[in-house]
């Protein structure tokens, strides 16, 4: 499993434009084959998604370490993310930034992903059952936020949720998805930029 780890850094990552070394040695290390189901587990190093139950997905390597790469990390910063799913974003963050707070709507996934991080001894996380755009998550202000579930339109709400010099990342759009950069520069101006075309599950929402 090592050695197909580090195949995948070197030809899904490097070769594309991962070039963050911190990220590039974090993607290296995490055992990405226990976040997927173990029918799957040979695919685990795989340039793709794979299915985790409830019709969601794991996201595929390369989308994993690129966003990850667009937050800058930094063991300072405190990360909001929406839609822990399998939990495998989530350990990729904790290694990278000071703490995380991750929120997952489907209850099931949320205790999979839980247990799974607990396990591997990570401590820096904050789990939430819920809707990440709904639920109260304290801080009221993040250093980054990033959703791994595509809403149709862009969540007008979130950049409110950034501290000033804050980044989030998030895919928008329905039949046709671009994964989005926003960032706060001021209080008051936020830019957007379209990064790449990208297929996501679809953000859920709850009352
Ligand atoms: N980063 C995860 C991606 C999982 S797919 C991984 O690599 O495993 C996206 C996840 O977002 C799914 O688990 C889905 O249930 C969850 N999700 C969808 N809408 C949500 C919402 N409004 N709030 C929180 N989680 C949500």
């Amino acid at each position: 499993m090592a050695l197909a780890r580090l195949q995948m850094v070197q030809q899904q990552l490097k070769r594309r434009d991962v070039e963050n070394p911190a990220v590039l040695e974090v993607m290296g290390r995490v055992p990405r084959h226990l976040f997927v189901p173990v029918r799957f587990q040979g695919d685990a190093y795989d340039d793709t998604p794979l299915p985790i139950g409830h019709g969601q997905t794991i996201s595929q390597p390369y989308i994993v370490a690129s966003m990850t790469e667009k937050l800058l990390p930094s063991k300072d910063k405190h990360i909001l993310e929406i839609g822990t799913g399998s939990g495998y974003q989530t350990a990729v963050l904790a290694e990278l930034f000071g703490r995380i707070d991750t929120v997952e709507i489907v209850p099931e996934l949320f205790v999979s992903a839980r247990s799974i991080l607990s396990e591997l001894g990570y401590t820096n996380i904050n789990f939430h059952n819920g809707d990440g755009l709904k639920i109260p998550v304290e801080p009221k202000e993040f250093d980054g936020i990033i959703v791994t579930a595509a809403p149709e339109r862009f969540p007008e709400s979130l950049p409110a949720r950034l501290a000033v010099g804050g980044r989030l990342i998030i895919p928008v759009g329905y039949s046709h998805q671009n994964l989005m950069l926003v960032v706060k520069e001021s209080q008051d101006k936020i830019t957007r930029r379209d990064l790449y075309p990208v297929r996501f599950v679809t953000l859920q929402t709850r009352d």
